[in-house]
């Protein structure tokens, strides 16, 4: 078996195929304190690419509440408890070494999905989830954990529940791809896009088995496997809106809550990201660290990254995002200047950024949060594409807008 190297667990892992990784890789970063689960994001694909006859089960984008929700119904409790079954008490992190960027968050010492498969009969470990389970994609919405007390502060609620958005991750070591006997999935080296020759593929279903994030779907009207496409020809630049230029998915590009912001990452041939420093997702991911994985542990290297939930109790988070959390939520809380700049560059445009620059501007307040006093200016950050060329420009304070008091138009 292979070995590779992944700098989410901070180590080299087994894994089917030696090569892989893409030249440039499809990723995103999601700011989960923002969202507010209004589905725009789950009906623009929805609507997009899964309303044919077949399809009626699959949501490619999802937005689910935790802790109980989940679609299909507790897919990451059930790999979860495999994993443990398989390595009891051995799913640990040592976050004593850390290396910024080979081993960001420590060393995971436990073992991936690939390294508790027998290799013989599964090359990933995985289960297929019963119809019954993707039927509910919304069961448990806004189902909190208990009632709050009144009076409650940040940083941990005594009830609290969030959203999480989710759709394929495109990882950097796919596990749809290590599964399937046919060799019908491949990753596009062009924008690390995994996508399922649908002419290969004969439905055996190993991948939906594999994907512990269960985003490989079955489609029983065709006998295949179908899965989340990134929105490739949005991605090649070939919808006219931005003139040949790369272009941001359906679901981003929809998000009401500007939670969302998606980008183009350079990678090396051993999967690490090659320094880009004004990229805004190499410094959100890379440099600053306030993005992180979601389960890291599995093992496939996924490349949408996360925010976490200020409010939810630590242990929790560090469970689904790796120890990573407790200095990301920090940064979050009391953001540097630059953080605050960047973070509004979500959904300021419907074209990919590739890098970007803060012009500094005048003091605008003085806040105190959680007991630090710091000064608020109102910075501009301005967003290029791949060609260098200015795309959008936003401040950090937002506009006011005073609507005149008598409107004269749009009047029935
Ligand atoms: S999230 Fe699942 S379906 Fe998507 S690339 Fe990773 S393993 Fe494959
Ligand atoms: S569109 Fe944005 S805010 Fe709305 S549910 Fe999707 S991710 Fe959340």
């Amino acid at each position: 078996m292979p070995k590779v190297y992944n700098w989410h667990l901070g180590r080299e892992m087994d894994y089917r195929f030696a090569g892989g990784p893409a030249k440039r890789q499809f990723a995103a970063v999601f700011n989960i304190n923002r969202c507010i689960a209004c589905q725009t994001c789950t009906m623009a694909c929805k609507s997009t690419w899964t309303f044919s006859p077949g399809q009626e089960l699959m949501w490619w984008n999802n937005v689910e509440t935790k802790p109980y929700g989940g679609y299909p119904q507790h897919w990451d409790v059930n790999i979860l408890e495999m994993q443990e079954k398989a390595n009891p008490g051995g799913q640990v992190w040592n976050a004593t070494q850390k290396d910024p960027r080979t081993a960001p968050y420590g060393t995971f010492e436990g073992k991936t999905i690939f390294e508790t498969a027998d290799q013989i009969n599964n090359m990933v470990t995985g289960y297929i989830p019963p119809e019954e389970d993707w039927k509910a994609p919304n069961i448990f919405e806004d189902t909190a954990t208990n009632y709050p007390k009144q009076g409650v502060e940040l940083p941990e609620h005594s009830g609290w529940f969030f959203y999480l958005q989710r759709l394929c991750n495109h990882c950097t070591y796919p596990a749809c791809l290590a599964a399937c006997p046919r060799n019908a999935i491949y990753k596009r080296e062009e924008d690390g896009i995994v996508l399922i020759d649908e002419g290969r593929c004969r439905g055996y279903r190993k991948c939906v088995e594999a994907c512990p994030y269960k985003k490989s779907m079955y489609r029983p009207s065709t006998r295949t496997s179908e899965k989340c496409i990134g929105c490739y020809p949005r991605v090649e630049g070939s919808d006219p809106l931005t003139n040949g230029l790369p272009m941001e998915t359906r679901c981003m590009a929809g998000c009401i809550g500007k939670i969302r912001l998606q980008g183009l990452i350079q990678a090396g041939a051993d999967g690490q990201w090659i320094e880009d420093r004004q990229n805004p997702l190499y410094y959100l991911v890379q440099v600053e660290k306030v993005a992180l994985p979601l389960y890291p542990q599995f093992g496939t290297q996924p490349n949408i990254y996360y925010i976490p939930p200020r409010w939810v109790p630590r242990d929790y988070l560090r469970q689904m995002f790796g120890p990573g959390v407790d200095d990301a939520i920090a940064k979050y809380t009391n953001p540097s200047r630059e953080l605050l700049a960047v973070l509004q560059l979500f959904r300021a445009t419907q074209e990919i950024i590739f890098s970007y620059k803060v012009e500094p501007g005048p003091k605008t307040s003085e806040i105190t949060v959680a007991g630090v006093k710091r000064e608020i200016y109102n910075d501009t950050v301005i967003g290029y594409d791949s060609n260098g060329k200015e795309i959008v420009r936003v401040h950090v304070d937002e506009p006011l807008i005073e609507r005149p008091a008598q409107v004269t138009m749009n009047t029935i």
